[in-house]
């Protein structure tokens, strides 16, 4: 199973992608967790994507697609995956699909999920309070979001094309979500 989780900043995707590859036992790549890897690390990517990440901007293509081409070249990945947070650009997801084709690996869907905008940014404002993400602030939450709008949303025409959109209501108790999602991959 080859997964990708679309959805605004906030909406549990996180949440939701681990017990989806729990199910599936495959396993989870959140872009977001191997970058904050990276700035812990203070490796060459994590000083490039620090100021990126703390002002709710997106890092650039190229330094995501060669992060992913050669992530999934690990025999862990061969089973299947799912991509959590990745691609969030139209250059990203043609990148993906070349980076796909050249392993012969095919994707089986593209799961969206969905929630009110406000509701979120209350979300993540209490998860910065907990979590103290450096890009958990009310005004980088807002930058985040807007990225999504502009950069993110135009994806989810990109997969519609393919047939490979599944819309998943995300707002409700985490297993009932977890259901809603396990039932649009039947
Ligand atoms: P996330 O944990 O998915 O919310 O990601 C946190 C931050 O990491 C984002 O706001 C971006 O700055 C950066 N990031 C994560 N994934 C990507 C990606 N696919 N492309 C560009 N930037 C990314």
């Amino acid at each position: 199973m080859r997964l990708i989780f679309l959805g605004p900043p906030g909406v549990g995707k996180g949440t939701q992608a681990k017990r989806v590859c729990e199910n599936f036992n495959i396993i989870h790549l959140s872009t977001g967790d191997i970058l904050r890897a990276e700035m812990a690390a203070e490796s060459e990517i994590g000083k490039k994507a620090k100021s990126f990440i703390d002002n709710g901007k997106l890092v650039p293509d190229e330094v995501l697609l060669r992060i992913m081409d050669n992530r999934l070249k690990n025999d862990d990945a061969q089973k299947g995956y799912l991509l959590d947070g990745f691609p969030r650009t139209i250059p990203q997801a043609e990148g993906l699909d070349k980076i796909m084709e050249n392993k012969s690996h095919i994707l089986n869907a593209a799961v969206s999920l969905t929630a009110d905008e406000d509701e979120l940014v209350q979300r993540l404002i209490n998860r910065g309070l907990e979590s103290g993400r450096s890009d958990d602030t009310p005004s980088v939450i807002r930058q985040r979001q807007k990225v999504y709008w502009d950069q993110t949303a135009p994806l989810l025409k990109y997969y519609k094309n393919k047939n490979l959109l599944k819309e998943v209501d995300g707002l409700g108790n985490i297993s009932e979500i977890t259901k809603r999602i396990l039932r649009v991959l039947k």
